[in-house]
């Protein structure tokens, strides 16, 4: 698993900045849609929040959220990188393959065990 360590060392790194990118895109969108919404609202002071601007606001901020959880896995899966362990599925305890780790290299799971939880949450019946 060694021969993958500098390709996977680059997807990382090349994902933290795409998904930097995406946290500073986020931020600055939910900074404009609070300063619209204070202009919009400025002599309307008594209906703060009855807007769809703060729809916009929560789902960005929902955004943020998942970014900032990408960007902390990302970071983990660097330390994994650098001290073992890394590209090992956490529930079974198998390599995952390279190429999944190519396309998404912060993962902590393999295919199969990501269907499986996929299909736990989507379908509980009885
Ligand atoms: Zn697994």
């Amino acid at each position: 698993m060694n021969d993958n360590h500098a390709a996977y060392a680059d997807a990382l790194s090349e994902r933290v900045a795409e998904v930097q990118a995406q946290r500073a895109a986020l931020v600055a969108a939910i900074e404009e849609t609070r300063v619209a919404r204070s202009l919009t609202f400025a002599d309307d002071e008594h209906d703060p929040d009855g807007s769809t601007a703060s729809l916009d606001q929560v789902r960005d901020t929902a955004l943020l959220q998942r970014t900032e959880q990408t960007l902390t896995e990302l970071t983990e899966a660097q330390v994994r990188l650098a001290s073992g362990g890394y590209g090992v599925c956490e529930v079974c305890g198998r390599e995952i393959s390279a190429e999944r780790l190519l396309a998404r290299p912060e993962t902590r799971f393999c295919v199969p065990c990501l269907g499986r939880m996929g299909a736990r949450h989507r379908g509980r019946s009885g």
